[in-house]
């Protein structure tokens, strides 16, 4: 008899993740005996339960808040994009040989499309909030041919810094750092981009509005990569906004890693049902 394969989710903490419900769910429809297990680690023994995990046979795991840069230091091999971001969601344990990805630029490319039909490629983009989550899908736009990115940050020397580190690579993307309270500027870009992504932790307690409605106007498409209604969403779609929450990039980040670790493609229609399940009980 084969052993169950083990996958599972890195983080500190884990206890509210979906990601158990979206992954089993997956490796159920398609008959792979595999678990998914949460991992909680405190950031202090995060370097020594590395080595455990390879030793306990585990063949993959995601990783969230607050190990996504750490995990860069365990790594043999990573993906190209996300060595820039300094960011990876997504390991391989292969013969105890360790891959990263990250899939979260993936996730948000996949959402944006399905939401709006909008492409990257060429596309114009705001990222409101330029935290480790913005900082991974703001590089994977801009290597995948995004024409523009306009970063803003309460702190601007974090946006300032995630767009020295893209204009590296990614030269031909044109860069703008701007602060929430420049308001002319702001309406200038909103007006003319080809989605809004909020992608600060604001409006996560369901009462703080992240951006102000004043620079929202009908037919923009605004997503908040929060998983579920904000108050900003409430008053994007009362002015006549597009708009999405995160659950599609969640959905497509998970899809991502569970096609990297099976080689198969993914059951989405399944895994999609499985995290709404999850996300409304
Ligand atoms: P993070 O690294 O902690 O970054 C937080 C961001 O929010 C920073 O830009 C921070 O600005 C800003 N912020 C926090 N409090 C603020 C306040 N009171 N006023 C203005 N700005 C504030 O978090 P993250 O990992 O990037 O995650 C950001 C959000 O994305 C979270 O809500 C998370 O749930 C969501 N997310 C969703 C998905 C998905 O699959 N849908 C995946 C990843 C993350 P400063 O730099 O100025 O502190």
């Amino acid at each position: 008899m084969t052993a169950t394969i083990r996958y599972g989710l890195l983080g500190w903490p884990v206890k509210q993740s979906v990601s158990p419900q979206m992954q089993g769910t997956g490796f159920r429809a398609l008959g792979i005996d595999a678990s998914y297990e949460l991992l909680p680690i405190e950031p202090e023994h995060f370097d020594q339960r590395i080595p455990e995990l390879i030793r306990d046979g585990f063949a993959g795991w995601n990783i969230t808040i607050p190990h996504k840069g750490p995990m860069l230091r365990h790594l043999d091999e990573i993906d190209p994009v996300a060595a820039q971001a300094e960011s990876v969601n997504t390991v391989c344990n292969r013969d105890g040989r360790l891959h990263g990805w990250s899939t979260d630029g993936f996730g948000l490319e996949r959402a944006v499309n399905e939401a709006f039909n909008v492409k990257i490629a060429g596309g114009t983009f705001v990222f409101w909030g330029t935290g480790g989550a913005a900082r991974a899908t703001a590089t994977h736009f801009a290597h995948h041919g995004a024409r523009s990115l306009t970063l803003v940050n309460r702190t601007v020397a974090k946006a300032e810094a995630l767009g020295e580190s893209i204009s590296r690579f990614a030269p031909d993307c044109e860069l703008r750092i701007l602060s929430p309270a420049d308001d002319d500027a702001l309406r200038g870009t909103f007006a003319d981009c080809s989605a809004i992504i909020q992608s600060s932790s604001v409006g996560m307690d369901g009462t703080s509005l992240s951006i102000p409605a004043a620079l929202l106007a009908a037919g923009m498409n605004v997503m908040d990569m929060i998983y579920k209604q904000t108050p900003l969403l409430k008053a994007a779609a009362q002015l006549g906004c597009n708009t999405a929450d995160g659950r599609a990039m969640l959905l497509y980040q998970g899809v991502k890693s569970f096609e990297i670790w099976t080689g198969r493609d993914a059951p989405v229609d399944a895994m999609r049902a499985a995290l709404d399940t999850a996300l409304d009980a």
